[in-house]
């Protein structure tokens, strides 16, 4: 029999099994693997796993929230790069790299206007709460959990809002924990994190990221980002301030701070 990726056989997800006719059968990257990740999930059903990958012809996006990932990301992996000539040339489907005047310039799939900058936020966010769950699931064998369902409801199912907040990170910006291969950690604390403060702390590609991962969040969100601000700056000198993500751009991923030029981030409203 071919191998199933399931060890509960209810989805994460959309919390369905095999008498609903979920099937296990492809190998499901908790992580992209397109950003270089190698962990491999279970409990992720193969039309959910494939739901955050791709756009249906009927979708209300042109891009899927692991794309947002892949740009993002591939953008501060490489502009944050001391020489570009390391990597022959930006793999990007939104963005040219010009190295010779450092500047980016966007393709035609990029489009600088409010509502692709709206769209390409949303997706992101979604695409960093799916790997939280997908993670933490691989981890602790506890993504089914009831006190998921928001990010359920927003990661898969499109449906309300999460907040994403990030420390501003202003000099290193990609500092990789484990260089190739990027991926979470749940220890004791996390854990405790998530029961109490209904926070996760997300460390990914040398971005810090914080998740409102359960209800609880809404309760102690004040106190708690006071104390990451607080320990945020005890960390590293390179840590600013405190931002909750409104637009993409408010993660400077095309690394203006570094003196990459870009004509393209001024929403044309
Ligand atoms: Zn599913």
């Amino acid at each position: 029999m071919k191998q199933e990726y399931s060890l509960k056989g209810v989805c994460i997800w959309c919390l369905k099994d095999k008498s609903a006719g979920r099937t296990f059968r492809k190998q499901p990257h908790t992580i992209t693997r397109q950003l270089g990740a190698t962990p491999i999930g279970f409990d992720i059903c193969d039309a959910c796993n494939a739901y955050f990958g791709t756009i249906g012809r009927k979708d209300l996006y042109t891009f899927s929230p692991e794309v947002a990932l892949i740009e993002t990301f591939t953008n501060l992996r490489f502009l944050a790069q001391p020489q570009f000539g390391a990597a022959p040339e930006l793999r990007s489907r939104f963005f040219h790299f010009h190295p010779a005047t450092a500047t980016i310039h966007p393709t035609g799939r990029f489009e600088p206007k409010a509502r692709f900058l709206k769209n390409f936020t949303r997706q992101f966010k979604r695409g960093i709460y799916e790997v939280f769950l997908q993670e933490y699931h691989r981890n602790t064998q506890n993504g089914q959990a009831d006190c998921f369902a928001k990010v359920r409801e927003f990661a898969r199912w499109d449906k309300g809002n999460l907040p994403l907040y990030f420390l501003q990170n202003r000099e290193a910006f990609y500092m990789e924990e484990a260089p190739g291969c990027p991926s979470l950690t749940f220890d004791a604390s996390a854990l405790k994190e998530i029961n109490e403060a209904g926070f996760y702390q997300m460390r990914l590609l040398g971005q810090l990221f914080f998740l409102e991962v359960t209800d609880s969040a809404r309760l102690t969100r004040a106190a708690y980002l006071r104390k990451q601000l607080k320990e945020g700056a005890g960390k590293s000198s390179s840590f600013g301030e405190l931002v909750r993500m409104e637009l993409i751009t408010d993660l400077d991923f095309t690394v203006r701070s570094l003196g990459i030029r870009t004509e393209i981030l001024e929403p044309v409203l």
